[in-house]
């Protein structure tokens, strides 16, 4: 008796002298003094969802995930009464969440009754990802996230963050960006531990407005990666008492908050498929996958801007700096920033989606229209090189080139009539994502503006 106490005492011992982790993981708890992690997901907007789970429960996040009332989160497709929204993840993508010392953060994805939920926007895009995977192919993006810093006043309306930041013209400017930067610092310097390799901090051209450029990634990797990005930029934000926001279109007269997407695909054999050095630096695949995202374009502008507000950004018209640099055409050109998409040379630019976007969605929609575009080989129209804000609306249509939907219902519209996003992303998603973007315009439809009040109360 007193022996096999002895002996369980030993091996308890043994136990807990073992590391309790494999070793890569264990090394990040050590390095970062971890005793939480963050089992994080995403809603169907895109919005970070976490649990926190203290490291004696990390296993569970690999093994039999960690478990949520799926009917509290937005776009799962779960009823009060259904079975638990599971999240697992790999803790070989555990990382440390710099700004809250004592947590890492573990991407997840969801599952019902142990199946994969096609609810779920991170499962949505490894989907599509493995359409390509079965080619050979990597979709590699590249995030370009734009941001507006403010504080609130005293009676709790928002003002800028700095009163000082006020050119009509103030992108590049430096005393907007120095007088920025403790903020533009701690994000900076948040983020290049976890793996972004950031190479410019610039003052965008909307009065607060910052951009970020780091280098590009797979496109799941990219999408984990922007989703953190929002997560430090908001809590780094509010610990400085102040509010960085992802509104695409905070001031009706500035730039707006785009999200450009770089993209190229790679294989083993290139590192860029869609790089040909003849004309523009773009192969006959990357034309095609242009012709997809073009022919699909109205309703890929549903997921790249899916909020009523975002279609206060891609409007026809001008800004006080002289350009809103956002598209309202269906057109692509070389280096042609008013056009939906640029090509900077040997990739190319997606300028649709802005920063309210949910990056998941986003790029398993770019997939399933890029793909449609190379499956059918589709040859897209002449490419537009003029600047396509300075010609009238009725020179674009005598070119055939269509506007943007202007407005989340029509493109929301746009979604329901083309059918390849349901049939390659799954009826589920797109329709929950329908049915809630349709909500989102009838509250919106509903409600009385100031414009309205300023405008109609003593108008008759
Ligand atoms: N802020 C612009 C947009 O809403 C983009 C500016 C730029 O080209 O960086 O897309
Ligand atoms: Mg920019």
């Amino acid at each position: 008796m007193l022996q096999q106490a002895v002996t369980e005492m030993f091996d308890q011992h043994q136990l807990i002298k073992k590391p309790m982790y494999r070793p890569e993981v264990q090394q990040v708890i050590d390095q970062y003094q971890l005793k939480y992690v963050l089992a994080q997901f995403v809603d169907i907007h895109g919005a970070a969802k976490t649990k926190s789970v203290p490291i004696s429960g990390l296993k569970a996040i690999e093994k039999d995930g960690v478990g949520f009332a799926g009917f509290a989160i937005s776009g799962m497709g779960m009823q009060p009464h259904g079975p638990d929204f599971m999240v697992k993840g790999d803790l070989s993508n555990l990382t440390p969440v710099p700004w809250q010392p004592g947590y890492g953060r573990v991407v997840c994805e969801g599952y019902v009754n142990g199946q994969p939920h096609p609810y779920d926007s991170r499962y949505v895009l490894r989907k599509q990802v493995e359409r390509l995977s079965a080619k050979g192919w990597t979709l590699n993006t590249g995030l370009e996230p734009e941001f507006s810093l403010f504080r609130r006043g005293e009676d709790g309306s928002l003002k800028m963050v700095d009163d000082s930041d006020n050119l009509d013209k103030p992108c590049y400017d430096y005393k907007g960006l120095s007088r920025s930067r403790e903020f533009l610092e701690r994000l900076t310097e948040a983020l290049i531990p976890v793996g972004f390799d950031i190479y410019q901090i610039d003052h965008e051209d909307a009065n607060g407005q910052f951009e970020i450029n780091y280098t590009y990634s797979d496109a799941i990797n990219s999408a984990d990666m922007f989703t953190f990005f929002r997560m430090v930029a908001g809590e780094i934000a509010n610990d400085l008492g102040i509010i960085c926001s992802f509104m695409p279109k905070p001031d009706p007269k500035r730039a707006g908050n785009g999200m450009h997407f770089h993209l190229s695909i790679g294989s083993e054999e290139s590192s860029n498929l869609f790089h040909d050095p003849s004309g523009m630096g773009l192969s006959k695949m990357a034309y095609h996958f242009i012709a997809g995202l073009l022919e699909h374009g109205p309703a890929l502008c549903a997921f790249c801007a899916p909020t009523v507000n975002s279609y206060k950004r891609l409007v026809v018209g001008r800004s006080l700096s002289g350009a809103t640099w956002a598209p309202a055409f269906i057109a692509y050109g070389s280096n042609n920033r008013s056009a939906m998409v640029r090509i900077p040379y040997g990739r190319i630019e997606l300028r649709l989606p802005d920063a309210g976007c949910n990056p998941y969605l986003v790029s398993a929609a770019i997939i399933a229209a890029g793909l449609d575009g190379i499956e059918l080989e589709l040859t897209p129209p002449a490419a537009c090189n003029e600047n396509l804000y300075s010609l009238g609306l009725e020179e674009i249509a005598a070119r055939g080139i269509e506007t943007l939907p202007q407005s989340l219902k029509e493109a929301v519209d746009a979604l329901k009539a083309d059918p390849l996003f349901r049939e390659k992303m799954g009826a589920e998603i797109v329709d929950e994502f329908i049915d809630q973007k349709s909500m989102e315009w009838v509250e919106y439809s509903r409600h009385v503006s100031d414009w309205e009040v300023k405008r109609y109360t003593e108008f008759f």
